[in-house]
């Protein structure tokens, strides 16, 4: 028996198969399409703009709530997380935080020999993607940055799983279940070389037959299963070699490095309190109507309209976009 256990807790982001953006009508399919193409003033964060919530994405945030075994809140509320950052034009994030849609789930594993095992879901909330920042075109290392907002307010679940998780291929047999569930149910692509599965993992190391957890690292945006595993195995060495040399683990976030096999600090760890939550308000509400309620679409008064250069589709009501 190993002298230290393995805790990790898996945070997974997956893009939801809408065809429109999560608060405005929008084309999703930004990727490999020229910077900027996909962008309108709600999603760029314009003054005066009001997001109005895609009714379609809420229908497949459900559906990946309840296919993971989670319960559906009587009333979610979006939130805004501020904080400051090139990709983020508004300066905050759109997401969920003290009332997200779902809670309390989870998903079996199946483990070598045949023997299952249940991973805990803590949470899935609803949020809207950032921008993307590009340092470097081809090979070529820019002296300043670019920006492309097409993914600025793509609709995404964050999975948030309890710290079940044991062993590197337990994070592993847990993002190949969850990938299946969310494409056999079709939530999701997952294809995660375009962004649309993406990984974060908490990683901290105790005495084994101890039940206090020790602080933990979160290594951040990991983009394929077999990295999240490596970066798990590295981070399991380090955090052990740190502690049987009487040092203490630092609080912060880390950076898979895939070619060199080892993670780096990238800055210390926020805090909840660091990103000052507060209740937003959207124009729409997502409540879980219950069985044989109405749930008929309302009618649009606001027809899509084209944005100044006709580039952008700039709808204010994406419940009747032929996108959503
Ligand atoms: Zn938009």
């Amino acid at each position: 028996m190993n002298k230290y256990q393995l805790v990790v807790g898996l945070e997974v982001h997956c893009q939801l198969g809408t065809r429109s953006k999560l608060f405005c009508g929008c084309a999703t399919d930004g990727f490999g399409a020229p910077a900027n193409s996909r962008v309108c003033p709600v999603c760029t964060g314009q003054p005066g703009v009001l997001p109005v919530l895609n009714r379609r994405a809420v229908e497949l945030a459900f559906s990946a709530a309840l296919a993971l075994d989670c319960r559906l809140a009587e009333t979610s509320i979006f939130a805004r997380k501020n904080y400051f950052y090139p990709d983020l034009p508004k300066a905050y994030q759109i997401s969920q935080y003290e009332q997200p849609f779902s809670q309390n789930g989870g998903l079996d594993i199946k483990l070598e020999g045949g023997k299952r095992k249940r991973i805990r879901i803590h949470r899935i909330h609803l949020e809207e993607d950032a921008g993307k920042l590009l340092h470097a075109i081809g090979a070529v290392e820019l002296e300043y940055s670019l920006v492309d907002f097409n993914r600025s307010s793509v609709p995404l679940i964050e999975i948030v799983s309890e710290p079940d998780i044991r062993t590197s291929e337990e994070a592993y047999a847990y993002l190949t279940a969850l990938k299946e569930v969310l494409q056999f149910v079709g939530v999701s692509r997952c294809d995660m070389e375009k962004g649309e599965m993406r990984c974060d993992a908490n990683v901290s190391v105790m005495p084994s037959g101890s039940t206090k957890f020790g602080t933990r690292a979160e290594i951040k945006n990991v983009n394929s299963f077999k990295n999240v595993k490596d970066a798990i195995e590295y981070e399991y060495r380090r955090q052990v070699e740190i502690v049987e040399s009487g040092g203490k683990i630092v609080q912060e976030t880390r950076l898979w490095d895939a070619e060199r096999m080892v993670t780096e600090s990238m800055r210390s760890k926020e805090e909840a309190h660091d990103y000052r939550y507060f209740p937003t308000r959207t124009s729409s509400r997502s409540r879980p109507t219950r069985p044989g309620s109405p749930n008929s679409r309302r009618p649009c008064r606001n027809s899509p309209r084209r944005g100044a250069r006709g580039s952008a589709r700039l709808c204010l009501c994406p419940n009747t976009t032929p996108r959503c």
